[in-house]
């Protein structure tokens, strides 16, 4: 095998390309949109169009896209291919600067939050130059993918790219600001690194294959829970198993020819699941990377016959699958504002980020919650070894003193960090990290980075990342409006400000066990807990305060929430459709049918034993618990065919999305209850679905 670095990123447009396919003027004007987010000159636009498209057809591609990420989630493609008539009638392959620019691709079914059904079908996606462009490789040909974002006729935002990056200007904007207020001449513009770790499950696609629900949900919707699921913590960290490992090698290779860092690959807590996690990189780099990810994940797992899960609840009664988001700030001096150094009292860069991330969430968690609840993470929070639902930051034992000595309660000094005593002379000394790692908290300082845990799988992360730098602007903004508002020496103001910072923002801190009963009582006496269901989590979005945040920073208009919010609730209303749907399909088709097989299995042989005069009690019994089983099942399937039936006539977004997050789950938890109950009544010969202990029997 060829060294990773020879072949690394060769099939994005990367550096080493433009400055070979480019005149020196174009290269120096495309870098600097893309490395200072300085404003893109039109002007190069041909240069480039026509240097990505020689590349391109060099390397074997036919057609070009736009590719973009609407809100429904995912990534969305439209091929056009390069050949177009010249002057005199003959067909040459062009692709010019308006092609690379802008595109119109009809998409007018994707969701809109009814902006365009209402005012303009129109929709134009519009290249990002500061994500990288690279090419999708399929049997034949290739195409070459430009990453865009995606907005309405009037310029609305149809997308989840673009509210992040525009995010990350405010965040940009209001640091700026303040290190030029501390003194800092060297600070010109501020990047946000962001690191993605990916969950998965891995299953034969044999079995996929008989499993309707997770073909049409991504998810199974019934399954008893096997004798041996994840006690014993025996799969995490466990040796990788061979066909597993071959898998992991092949999806390396198709990451780092995509340019993607691909870094870790290990076994997860559940059997079967995995995680991999690329080297950070700028943020929208990161994200579109975890995107790209996404895709190649599904594919190399098609080669290898298995099906990747990326659902964050493939399994209930195993751990699901999260998305964990790594997220610090640095400016153009590789400075990282959320690394401590060796003397973090005296850092104040560092003790107003970590003020500035305080005062965000303690004033946004429930819009920080909302972020991250659909119809698939609601069903993984709060559950086996996921964050709960209540937002709180763990900053760490270390860091933690230092807060509260600022803020006059503690006394610390940066001597107090040591080394690990192993009692081991041979062994080298090991420097103690900055901060121990608290895995139950949703948000956890972690050395140099804040550690966003209860993201889900599935998701865009650009929606968590988007919240994130909005509510840390809010929050620098504030330390700065008050810094403006002082007299004396701004450092020493800065201290006063910071006291008043860590006292203000306690109650948003917690150490301790994120999974206990123990917090869950505080957190309801902190009014950190908050009972909202999903839909009513979405309704954060819509409320005067958000509104006011997003205003200010120019992340969304009224408009743009207001499609957000319809948006989010129908995809919930969709997701949950499918479920229901799905469930009542299989209870009528697969399910009622095997377990009439068992009651008729159990009725002739208690019908034998009559005749030879045996009488059995056990079998009486267990008959009778089966025709209940079955009898429960009929009643809450009924329910649930009402329902599903009420919305669709009733057509009212804010109503259904409600009916399906509250009757709906109690409906689909009854019922779930009933059947997997009659699973494990039912012999395996008669249950016609792959059960869990085969769906999750280790892969060799
Ligand atoms: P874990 O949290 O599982 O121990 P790591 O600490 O190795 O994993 O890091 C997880 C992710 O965080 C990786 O993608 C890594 O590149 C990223 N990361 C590391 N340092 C930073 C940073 N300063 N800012 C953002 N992401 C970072
Ligand atoms: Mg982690």
């Amino acid at each position: 095998m060829n060294k990773i670095s020879q072949y690394f990123g060769e099939l994005t447009f990367n550096r080493r390309t433009m400055r070979d396919k480019l005149s020196k003027s174009s290269y120096d004007k495309l870098v600097a949109t893309i490395e200072q987010n300085e404003p893109l000159d039109f002007s190069i636009a041909n240069d480039v169009a026509h240097a990505m498209k020689e590349w391109a057809i060099e390397n074997g591609a036919t057609h070009f896209t736009h590719w973009f990420q609407p809100q429904r989630g995912g990534t969305a493609e439209k091929h056009d291919s390069f050949i177009t008539r010249d002057e005199e009638g003959n067909f040459i392959e062009r692709f010019s600067g308006n092609s690379l620019i802008r595109s119109e691709p009809d998409a007018s079914s994707f969701p809109s939050g009814g902006m365009r059904s209402t005012f303009e079908a129109r929709g134009y996606t519009a290249w990002d130059p500061t994500s990288s462009v690279f090419l999708i490789a399929s049997k034949k040909s290739k195409t070459l993918v430009i990453p865009s974002v995606y907005m309405s006729f009037s310029g609305d935002v149809l997308d989840l790219k673009t509210p992040m990056l525009r995010s990350q200007k405010a965040l940009n904007d209001v640091v700026i600001k303040l290190q030029r207020l501390l003194g800092n001449r060297f600070a010109k513009y501020l990047k946000v690194a962001v690191g993605v770790e990916q969950e998965y499950f891995l299953i034969p696609k044999t079995l996929y294959c008989k499993r309707p629900d997770l073909q049409s949900c991504g998810m199974t919707v019934f399954g008893a829970s096997p004798a041996k699921g994840q006690q014993m913590s025996d799969h995490y960290f466990g040796s990788i198993k061979s066909k597993v490992l071959a898998f992991m090698e092949d999806l390396d290779e198709q990451l780092y020819r995509n340019g993607i860092p691909s870094k870790t690959r290990h076994n997860e807590v559940a059997p079967n699941q995995f995680e991999i996690a690329p080297l950070f990189e700028d943020s929208n780099m990161a994200v579109d990377h975890n995107l790209q990810l996404m895709n190649i994940i599904q594919k190399v797992a098609e080669k290898h016959d298995f099906v990747a899960l990326m659902h964050e609840k493939p399994f209930a009664g195993v751990n699901g699958s999260g998305k964990h988001v790594n997220w610090s700030i640095y400016d153009n001096t590789e400075t990282n504002y959320l690394e401590p150094s060796k003397s973090p009292l005296k850092n104040l860069s560092f003790l107003l980020t970590i003020a500035a991330v305080l005062l965000g969430i303690n004033e946004y968690s429930d819009l920080m919650r909302a972020s991250i609840m659909d119809a698939g993470n609601e069903l993984r929070l709060g559950g086996h070894e996921a964050p709960p639902e209540i937002i709180s930051v763990y900053l760490g034992e270390y860091l933690s003193n230092i807060c509260d000595t600022i803020a006059g309660s503690k006394k610390f000094s940066d001597s107090e960090i040591g080394s690990i005593n192993l009692g081991l002379q041979h062994l080298p000394k090991l420097a103690k990290d900055i901060s121990d790692r608290n895995r139950t908290s949703p948000f956890a300082f972690t050395g140099n980075k804040f550690e966003f845990r209860a993201v889900g799988s599935n998701q865009n992360c650009s929606e968590s990342l988007t919240i994130i730098n909005t509510i840390v602007s809010w929050g620098f903004e504030k330390i700065l409006t008050r810094l403006k508002s002082m007299k004396g020496e701004v450092r020493d103001n800065a201290y006063l400000v910071l006291k008043d910072v860590f006292l203000e923002t306690k109650c948003i801190r917690f150490e301790g066990n994120c999974y206990s009963q123990e917090w869950f009582d505080i957190a309801k006496q902190r009014g950190l807990f908050s009972n909202l269901n999903t839909p009513e989590s979405i309704n954060i979005y819509s409320t005067d305060k958000v509104r006011a945040v997003f205003k200010q920073f120019k992340i969304l208009s009224d408009r743009e929430i207001d499609a957000k919010v319809m948006v989010k609730k129908e995809s919930y209303s969709n997701s949950k459709n499918v479920e229901f749907r799905t469930a009542i399909k299989l209870v009528r088709s697969l399910i009622q049918p095997s377990i009439t097989k068992q009651i008729n299995h159990l009725a002739e042989t208690i019908l034998n034993l009559k005749q030879l005069a045996i009488e059995n009690v056990n079998l009486n019994q267990e008959l009778s618990n089966l025709l209940e089983c079955y009898n429960a099942i009929s009643q809450e399937v009924n329910k649930l065919k009402e329902l599903v039936h009420s919305c669709d006539v009733c057509q009212d977004i804010d109503c259904n999305a409600m009916k399906y997050a509250e009757q709906g789950r109690t409906i689909m938890t009854s019922l779930r209850i009933a059947v997997d109950n009659a699973e494990k009544q039912v012999a395996d010969e008669f249950w016609s679905l792959p059960k869990y202990h085969q769906l999750l029997a280790t892969i060799i």
